[in-house]
């Protein structure tokens, strides 16, 4: 079994992705993480994430809850501890959306098992002009996204695969045999 992170830049477009990915491998367990962000419009609690207040996430945080957790985008995220642990107890491979951070901390420990896929955009000017499409988020949380963006996409070469997301079915096929073939 393998732990598969898909990392990237806000806007990038991997929701998007990770939608087909999940049709296409349900036997793929997809881990919901903990987050302090407002839910957007169109999220469901529970399978989006499971929102909760930053009180609640600082004290699941010191109970050893989360196997990785970070502050991204001025939020707080966790991956849960007993969700991944169980399933790959059971033999399943799960996978992962989480930021660069996460994505170190799982590599360094689980190594080989895990294997992270960045998505990238075809440009810095195209994934603005997603997240600005999207209309999900303030200007200020855009901005912000876009100034982390930066540094992340500093990070894509960091990784075990690089998709670049230009055109969605093209991206989706290259992205469906890289995980094919971690998982064969
Ligand atoms: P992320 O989850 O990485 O933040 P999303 O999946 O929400 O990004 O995608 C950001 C926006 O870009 C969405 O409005 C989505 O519909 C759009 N999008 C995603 N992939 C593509 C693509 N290949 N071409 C054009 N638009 C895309
Ligand atoms: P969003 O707010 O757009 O849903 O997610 C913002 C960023 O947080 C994305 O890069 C996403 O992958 C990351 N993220 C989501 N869940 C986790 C998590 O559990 N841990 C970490 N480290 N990052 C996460």
């Amino acid at each position: 079994m393998s732990i598969i992170i898909i990392v990237a830049p806000s806007g990038a477009g991997k929701s998007t992705l990770i939608k087909k990915v999940r049709e296409d491998f349900p036997a793929l367990k997809e881990s919901i993480s903990f987050t302090t962000r407002a839910m957007r419009p169109g999220e469901v609690a529970g399978k989006s994430y499971f929102f909760i207040a930053r009180e609640e996430f600082l004290k699941r945080r010191d109970q050893d809850e989360f196997i990785e957790w970070a502050e991204v985008h001025s939020n707080f995220y966790g991956t849960s501890k007993c969700f991944i642990q169980g399933e790959l107890s059971k033999g399943h491979s799960v996978l992962l959306d989480i930021d660069v951070q996460g994505a170190d901390n799982i590599k360094k420990s689980f190594g080989d098992v895990a294997k992270a896929i960045f998505i990238a955009p075809p440009s810095f000017e195209v994934l603005e002009k997603r997240l600005r499409g999207r209309g999900t988020d303030d200007p200020e949380v855009i901005a912000r996204r876009l100034k982390n963006a930066k540094q992340e996409l500093q990070r894509r070469n960091d990784y075990d695969y690089v998709v670049v997301n230009d055109q969605l079915e093209v991206a989706y096929k290259e992205l469906k045999q890289i995980i094919e073939k971690i998982i064969r």
